[in-house]
């Protein structure tokens, strides 16, 4: 951890009076003393925490946590700061190249210029768009947060191409898609308030690897005397310092939250005025939950049934009492379900009366962004192209186009992503990339699994180099990014490379003009001043503190909405149940999976920063004793797990986090990193989730034996 410190004193990058907020240009290049420059963290985490980067002789030295800045108070996960040491890595892409050998692990590149580059992209993508612009598919997820750099430029490019829109479901769409029709929208707690609540389930996170800030809050809760009780499938970190430890098997979260409800019910612990008040469906939901004993839910969860019964006691009888969901337990068939029957809960006690108490996924919901001034669909005209959904990538790849699917993916353009390596089903996934008729432009910052399947890698820039505005999902402040330093070598902020090819492309419309310092002020609108953000760096939104006291859902009926009349119109159940996993574990695949993040990596980011892939070892299962012990399998030994996908190598860890008849998969490391060139990856599927069209990365059964010599692995 790093928190406040060094001599430099606060300074504003460009200057206060004369801002120059062009990304391409703007950063200082002078070799004056130390400086420090306020900025945002990029990446996919709900903290979202405030940067100081202090910068000297045109070098990032050091990365810490803004400590003016109330959520993330001085302090950065080990992560981010690392940051410079990212940014200033040996393997940086630095200039435009052209792949000039084939396709795959090993591929070989040649330097270009940035003029040849983008004329190449251009008529590649200029072609096939005068046939079938619908052949073209952006790939783009959460590399970077940033409104500017993640989706601005970048879209307005492909709206105008009328290229295929992309569902972007990979993380987290079925727990957004609950919230939407239990609560209304994204929203929830004030992450803040936490602190003060006496009880606090920690349900399918790690927050100590994942949520780090709210972690802190939680510590403060139960110094205070609050009680802390974690709900996942693996003995996290964070379940090593709670208080209790509900170790159920992956994806029966609705099995336990349903009990919980018949234990409400049944001892009546019920905040009856808040039901009839401010919730609909209860009558309808009373009758479902009373379907769920403890012993019936014990039995599909594998959890004892006093276990249950202490939660529902803990839950009905302790005021302030909140839960901090993550989006961990939605990575399954029935995530969506799941997280629609945890969110019920604060409504049927009344906890969301108390700021203290409540729920919280996401906080994204509470930011008005007006999408539509920085995408701007209405370039596509009349046009209305075909939606992918990015978690079945390797289908779509592979698929030779018909009339429900749409024509063949001619080309991809993959920015803010590394799909080889954290895509569903990598098998599949490679088999489409690998794909010698397919035109991939990669933008990136390292030479990734993913670039590896390029034709064209163009070097974007990282956070350090560039201007964005980030919301968050974990609290409710609007972040403003100023470069630190200019671009490293050739390196481009991906609004620029996007404007260039726009530029070629003849695409004159005078948005494809504005510069980021515009773009970052339509990413604001009117909600914010954006003297403020350059003045502080944040500001936050006037969120109530409890702000379902008085119910006030933004649902259609104004309600927590038990029964969801939208999801019913769908010929969806209108009320959350339990639905079984996809893979529940058989004879010859008789070991659940789940493939949670390591701790110093973040999805795929972060894998080749030396420090932390050190810190991290190797790739690894972990599996209970009993399990390796039946199989005959020492500590440390390579394994190979399987599945009708494919097979991954990696070093088995006996471990007592694993409950038996579950193994840990720690991800996502890169594929050319792992033994033998696997992740993880290459056992998940490319089903999906009951809500939200997501993925199931933790809903996948294996096996696992010692890996055969290198000559005899046999194919799956
Ligand atoms: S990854 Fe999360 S905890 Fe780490 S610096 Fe970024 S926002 Fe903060």
């Amino acid at each position: 951890m790093c928190g406040h410190g060094g001599g430099a004193a606060l300074a504003h990058n460009g200057g206060m009076n004369a801002p120059t907020l062009d990304a391409a240009t703007a950063a200082p290049t002078d070799s004056s003393g130390p400086r420090q420059v306020r900025g945002a963290c990029p990446h996919d985490c709900p903290d979202t925490c405030a940067l100081i980067s202090t910068v000297q002789d045109g070098r990032v030295i050091r990365v810490q946590g803004n400590p003016e800045h109330a959520p993330t108070a001085g302090v950065l996960c080990t992560k981010v700061s690392r940051y410079a040491e990212r940014t200033h890595h040996p393997e940086r892409l630095l200039q435009p190249m052209r792949r000039v050998g084939p396709k795959g692990p090993g591929a070989r590149f040649e330097p270009i210029g940035w003029d040849e580059a983008i004329a190449l992209a251009a008529t590649r993508l200029g072609e096939i768009a005068a046939r079938q612009p619908e052949a073209i598919l952006p790939y783009s997820y959460a590399g970077t947060m940033g409104l500017v750099q993640g989706e601005s430029m970048a879209a307005r490019f492909f709206h105008r191409l009328g290229a295929s829109l992309l569902d972007r479901t990979i993380c987290a769409s079925a727990g957004s898609e609950a919230l939407v029709h239990t609560l209304g929208n994204k929203v929830g707690m004030k992450v803040a308030n936490f602190a003060d609540s006496r009880l606090i389930l920690i349900w399918g996170s790690n927050s100590i690897a994942s949520n780090l800030h709210f972690w802190r809050l939680a510590q403060e809760a139960r110094r205070r005397g609050a009680r802390l009780v974690c709900i996942d499938p693996r003995r996290s970190e964070t379940a090593d310092k709670c208080d209790e430890h509900i170790a159920l098997r992956p994806g029966t979260d609705a099995a336990l939250a349903l009990a919980v409800m018949h234990e409400l019910i049944v001892h009546d612990w019920l905040d009856h005025d808040y039901i009839a008040q401010y919730t609909l469906g209860w009558d309808a939901l009373r009758e479902r939950a009373l379907q769920w004993p403890p012993a019936r839910a014990a039995e599909v969860c594998g959890v004892p049934v006093a276990q249950i019964e202490r939660l529902a006691r803990d839950w009905g009888q302790t005021r302030p009492a909140a839960i901090r969901l993550n989006y961990g337990m939605q990575r399954v068939h029935g995530g969506g379900n799941a997280v629609r029957a945890v969110a019920c809960l604060p409504a049927l006690t009344g906890a969301w009366r108390h700021p203290a108490g409540g729920l919280l996924l996401s906080s994204s919901g509470w930011f008005k962004v007006n999408k539509h001034r920085l995408q701007r669909p209405d370039l596509l005209g009349e046009r209305r192209p075909r939606t992918v959904n990015m978690s079945t990538i390797g289908d779509a790849l592979c698929h030779p186009g018909d009339a429900a699917f749409g024509p063949r993916i001619e080309a991809l353009v993959v920015y803010n992503s590394n799909p080889v390596a954290v895509a569903p089903e990598s098998p599949r996934v490679v088999q489409g990339f690998a794909r010698e008729d397919l035109f991939t432009v990669v933008l990136e910052h390292f030479q990734t699994d993913t670039a590896d399947y390029a034709d064209l890698l163009l070097p974007a820039s990282t956070q350090l180099e560039h201007w964005d505005i980030h919301l968050s999902y974990g609290h409710t402040d609007v972040l403003l990014n100023r470069p630190a330093i200019a671009p490293l070598g050739q390196s481009l902020p991906n609004t620029e490379i996007f404007r260039r090819l726009a530029r070629a492309m003849g695409f004159d419309d005078p948005c494809f003009a504005d510069s980021d310092e515009q773009l970052c002020r339509q990413a604001i609108g009117d909600e914010q001043d954006f003297a403020t953000l350059l003045a502080h760096g944040f500001a936050s939104l006037p969120v109530p503190d409890a702000p379902f006291a008085q119910g006030g859902f933004p649902t259609p009926s104004g309600r927590c909405e038990f029964f969801s009349q939208r999801l019913a119109d769908q010929g969806l159940d209108g009320l959350p149940d339990h639905v079984p996993n996809h893979e529940l574990p058989d004879a010859r695949h008789p070991l659940a999976m789940i493939s949670p993040p390591a701790r110093n990596f973040l999805n795929s980011s972060f894998v080749n920063v030396r420090s932390l892939r050190d810190i991290e070892g190797e790739p690894l299962l972990e599996m209970h004793p009993d399990d390796a012990a039946a199989r005959g399998l020492q500590h440390g030994q390579l394994v190979r797990v399987y599945n009708d996908r494919g097979s991954y190598h990696c070093a088995v860890h006996l471990s007592q986090r694993a409950r038996p008849g579950v193994v840990h998969g720690l991800g996502v490391w890169w594929r050319k990193l792992g033994p033998r060139g696997t992740n993880v990856n290459e056992l998940t599927s490319q089903r999906l989730t009951d809500l939200g069209r997501a993925p199931v990365f933790y809903d996948c059964a294996v096996q696992v034996c010692a890996a055969e010599p290198l000559a005899e692995s046999p194919k799956p």
